[in-house]
């Protein structure tokens, strides 16, 4: 065969194969975007576990028609400047995402920046852009995506149930509004669960999301985190050693304001409560990591998470003495029971 081409539609399909997993993907994309874009109140609604409908809207900056245009072609951000190159891996895939999700599902973005007496809405069919149109909307930003897809058959036999992906968008959610206590958030699903939680700003704020998210009962049965060792800054609550689960599914990993999988961090935390609770159980935990962003190494997979610590055995050490200094504070010893 001769060496051709590809059409920009299918350029854009192979890469959205990387950045859209599946509806929970899509949802984190689109809420990061709310947020860059300095969002208060996000509304996130969702039909068919985001198979049928994901619709963001967000009361940010907005964009006028030339950047609308510019948001759904591929490699076009605000975010990234050339200056940036270097840290052009620890961003992900800048400028992506909108050009992405617009060739696997219908996309609609209505914007209204703060000086515009309108919005205007442009709809993305098939890879191929319609509008602009005048839209009447408030200041902000509103993305609709439906069906999403449907052109790519095999990737839709691979989801899970609507219940399946719709617990993974709530984690995203959970996950993003953990990260973001004076962001309000506001959650609609179709199983009619409406989720709810409110700006909270000052001192406390990170645990009065923490009670939102995960519940008032964590909060109550958790110490808080506050400690910095060799440039590990620790917060966060973790949960008393009588408040445990079955999974670790109730454990939530934090790094410079991100939420991370970690096995250093996982195994930090097992060891921290190792001589309290038994080993087939596991302790409730909101761990926030700040830390030298040289110190960690963010290439792995940026959609999926993952980072290496440069000096794992500092980061370990730090939340073990976090947790073992607020638990001791607590009344909690060492027990002797447990053996190792
Ligand atoms: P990236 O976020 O990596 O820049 P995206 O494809 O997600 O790439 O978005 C492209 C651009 O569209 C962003 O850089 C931003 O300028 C604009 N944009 C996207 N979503 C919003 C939003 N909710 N509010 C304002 N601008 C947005
Ligand atoms: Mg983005």
């Amino acid at each position: 065969m001769p060496i051709r081409q590809l059409p920009e539609d299918l350029i854009n399909r192979i890469a959205a194969g990387e950045v859209v997993e599946r509806p929970a993907s899509v949802v984190k994309e689109l809420v990061e975007n709310a947020i860059d874009a300095g969002g208060s109140r996000i509304v996130v609604t969702t039909a068919a576990g985001g198979k049928g409908l994901i619709r963001i809207e967000d009361d940010g900056i907005g964009m006028d028609q030339a950047d609308l245009l510019l948001s759904v072609e591929r490699h076009a951000t605000s975010k990234l400047s050339v200056d940036d190159l270097d840290d052009i891996r620890t961003l992900g895939f800048r400028g992506e995402a909108l050009a992405s999700i617009g060739s696997v599902a219908e996309l609609s973005i209505s914007s209204r920046p703060a000086h515009a007496e309108s919005g205007l809405r442009i709809d993305v069919r098939s890879g191929v852009r319609q509008g602009p149109v005048p839209q009447a909307m408030n200041r902000g930003t509103i993305v609709e995506v439906r069906n999403l897809f449907a052109n790519v058959p095999a990737r839709l036999k691979f989801l899970k149930t609507d219940r399946g992906e719709g617990g993974a968008i709530t984690d995203v959610i959970k996950r993003l509004a953990m990260a973001n206590p004076s962001v309000h958030f506001v959650l609609n699903g179709t199983d009619r669960s409406l989720s709810n939680w409110p700006s909270v700003n000052g001192t406390g704020a990170l645990e009065a999301r923490l009670a939102q998210v995960i519940g008032d009962d964590f909060a109550q049965n958790a110490v808080r985190l506050a400690t910095a060792r060799h440039g590990v800054v620790v917060a966060g609550l973790a949960g008393l050693p009588t408040y445990t689960r079955a999974n670790s599914l109730s454990q939530f990993y934090f790094v410079n304001g991100r939420s991370v999988r970690d096995k250093v961090l996982v195994g930090a935390v097992r060891a921290a409560y190792a001589d309290y609770i038994f080993r087939d159980r596991f302790p409730v935990v909101a761990l926030y990591i700040a830390i030298d962003p040289a110190e960690v190494d963010v290439n792995v997979h940026p959609a999926k998470a993952e980072l290496r610590f440069r000096d794992p055995g500092a980061v370990r050490s730090a939340v073990i003495r976090a947790i073992g200094k607020a638990l001791s504070a607590a009344g909690f010893k060492a027990s002797t029971s447990v053996a190792e």
